[in-house]
């Protein structure tokens, strides 16, 4: 199978991870800067894409008291301008919020939606900037005290690293890497299975989280023996593409059993495995038994890779 090409992996900008050490340039660069605004984990969107606020229109969102907690993160550079996020929490979230403010912050989240609803129409810049902004936000909101001695941290590098207020030790945001595989018999037949709590008729490929001191490919192997009883080979890698949701890559692989005969759900995390031809997939679309994964994710690509075209549902 050919490398699969990922929807949330495209991207549009330099990084530019030079200048996250020179704190004088960010501060220049920000002052003329394109500027996308998080609040609560999601974006004020314009349209169909997102809003690209200037830094003057960022300071009167930063007076207005309805956001808190706001940190810029560099994002990139492109012809000259440079890219930020401004991370931010509602006010509405907090106990000393006034009605007037939260007033105010209930109006502009109106315009406010996550990357799950906007990514499937975004450019290749909004969407790379859109999940690293994503990535980092997270990361920021989760990581305010130090894993070492507990005391807090403050943003430094552009928002790409955190760094102690006590015993200046840095720490750099995390990413957890989940595996998912598109497993196939010798048939060609595709081998979907369906988890409990997953909407009615959803079936999909295994996934799962790597093992701490585990290669890729074993944690392939172990997750699919796992979860449905089967061993595989020539276990291949497809591609990656970063999924936010809230920290992790999936990084994706083709794998082939000669025991098809064996597979069987673990009861457990997989209620129901499938075995479907290309014909036995389309009619099971056609007739909304499959309930296809959404189009942003790694496992509809692949399943569609494997299918020969995009599928409808
Ligand atoms: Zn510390």
């Amino acid at each position: 199978m050919k490398p699969l090409e990922l929807p949330l992996a495209r991207a549009g900008i330099d990084r530019a991870g030079e200048l996250r050490l020179n704190p004088t340039h960010l501060a220049e660069l920000w002052e003329s800067g394109r500027i996308l605004h998080l609040a609560d984990g999601k974006f004020a969107t314009a349209g169909e894409g997102l809003a690209l606020f200037s830094s003057v229109e960022i300071a009167a969102l930063e007076s207005s008291s309805a956001f808190y907690e706001g940190e810029r993160i560099f994002l990139g550079q492109l012809d000259g301008t440079g890219y930020f996020a401004w991370c931010t929490q509602s006010v509405s979230a907090t106990e000393s919020a006034t009605k007037d403010s939260i007033e105010k912050a209930t109006d502009l989240l109106q315009h406010f939606k996550t990357l799950r609803e906007i990514g499937d129409d975004l450019s290749d810049l909004e969407i790379g900037l859109a999940v690293h902004s994503q990535a980092l936000a997270n990361w920021h909101h989760t990581h305010r005290f130090c894993p070492k001695c507990g005391s807090t941290t403050t943003s430094s590098n552009g928002g790409s690293v955190r760094r102690c207020d006590a015993d200046g030790s840095e720490h750099y945001p995390r990413t957890d890497p989940a595996m998912i595989v598109l497993v196939t018999d010798r048939a060609d037949r595709i081998l979907l299975g369906r988890q409990k709590v997953w909407v009615e008729g959803r079936y999909s490929n295994f996934a799962g989280f790597v093992d701490a001191g585990e290669s890729f490919e074993r944690c392939v192997a172990r997750e699919v023996m796992e979860e449905a009883n089967l061993p595989v080979s020539e276990i291949t890698y497809l591609g990656s593409q970063p999924w936010p949701f809230p920290a992790s890559i999936m990084i994706a692989f083709s794998a082939v059993t000669d025991s098809p005969e064996l597979a069987k759900p673990d009861g457990e995390e997989i209620v129901d495995i499938r075995w479907f031809t290309r014909a036995e997939l389309s009619t099971a679309v056609a007739d909304g038994s499959l309930n296809l994964p959404p189009l942003m994710s790694v496992s509809r690509k692949m399943i569609e890779a494997w299918y020969g075209q995009p599928l409808n549902s």
